[in-house]
């Protein structure tokens, strides 16, 4: 039964489109975009360039607008996350420039309530409450891990000593709770957050990777099931040449440039059927690669801030989008 369903998706890849709201601070400001929300599509207009001739269309799975709510969102990828349950692999990436909601998407804001949680939280919920349903059946076990990727080198967000490990290897935490799975992103974002500036945060220059394992065993039958979710954080995609860094700035752009380039050809790849997938280009996509292709499933959820200053980089940010679907 599983196959016919995986024979029936006509592709693996979605891309749904998320543009944030303007912030209270910024009253007055100017949008440079347009929502056809049902139908998937986004205008982006250039701001130097008026009428017809500066608009472009593109065209996603979905388009989110400014009031689109997280339960919204949430309730348009569970079945994605179920699938998890059924024995599946499904990553689920969020990319933009730095302040286009991309942690907002994935975690919710800073100290959100229920209300606002994000896909991490929501997901783990969902994947208790469903396993919990079905616990005369399928006896199911489920494990955390949180890692980050930064100039390429990958960091155990749950342990205090590893570092330099590989996804398999970084600490794994069972949960049994919502509380438990709360307690732990506290930590692995208390960890995160150790060796922020100021003047520019860590956490928009590295990548933050959630893995949550599912195992499960067919009370009747023994069989057992193995799925896991990615739920992953991107670092921010804005191009190096308009901040004019140096030094290990310069370095830590080039090295997300890397990477976000590799991931992308990565997606294509897989989006085209093509023979040769490129995993081995980037830490990120070897770390995914057992979770990317074959009968795994992804999902990338496209942010972008709706101000005319950041036309250029919305523009660069659906053209990455547009490749990859
Ligand atoms: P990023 O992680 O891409 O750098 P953030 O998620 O931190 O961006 O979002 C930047 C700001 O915009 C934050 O203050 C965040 O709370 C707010 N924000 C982002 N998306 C939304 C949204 N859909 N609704 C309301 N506020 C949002
Ligand atoms: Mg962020």
């Amino acid at each position: 039964r599983l196959f016919n369903e995986v024979q029936e998706l006509k592709g693996n890849i979605r891309v749904y489109c998320r543009a944030r709201p303007f912030l209270p601070k910024q009253t007055g400001k100017q949008s440079c975009l347009e929502y056809i929300g049902e139908n998937g599509e986004i205008i982006i207009s250039n701001p130097s360039k008026p009428g017809k001739d500066g608009q472009r269309m593109f065209k996603f799975n979905k388009v989110y607008g400014p009031v689109a709510t997280q339960v919204e969102v949430f309730s348009d990828i569970q079945p994605l996350v179920r699938s998890v349950l059924d024995g599946y692999c499904v990553c689920i990436f969020a990319y933009g420039q730095t302040g286009s909601g991309k942690t907002y998407t994935m975690s919710g804001p800073n100290g959100a309530g229920e209300e606002d949680w994000g896909v991490n939280l929501r997901a783990l919920h969902d994947l208790f409450n469903i396993s919990q349903k079905r616990s005369s059946s399928i006896n199911y076990e489920i494990g955390v891990q949180m890692v980050e990727i930064y100039n390429e080198q990958v960091r155990d967000l749950l342990s205090s000593d590893a570092n330099g490990v590989a996804v398999p290897d970084a600490s794994m935490h069972p949960v049994r709770s919502t509380k438990d799975v709360t307690e732990l992103i506290d930590i692995g974002l208390k960890n995160r957050a150790v060796g922020a500036t100021a003047l520019n945060e860590r956490s928009s220059r590295s990548h933050s990777v959630v893995t949550i394992h599912v195992r499960g065993i067919d009370l009747k039958s023994s069989s057992p099931l193995h799925g896991n979710l990615h739920l992953v954080d991107l670092a921010g995609s804005e191009r190096v040449d308009r901040s004019e860094v140096t030094g290990d700035r310069l370095r830590e752009a080039q090295y997300i440039n890397k990477s976000l380039s590799a991931l992308g050809d990565v997606i294509f790849a897989l989006a085209q059927k093509s023979s040769h997938v490129p995993y081995r280009n980037s830490k990120l996509t070897q770390l995914l690669q057992s979770s990317l292709g074959g009968r795994a499933k992804t999902l990338m959820f496209v942010q972008l801030n709706p101000d005319v200053n950041s036309f250029s980089e919305s523009l660069s940010t659906l053209k990455f989008a547009e490749r990859v679907s």
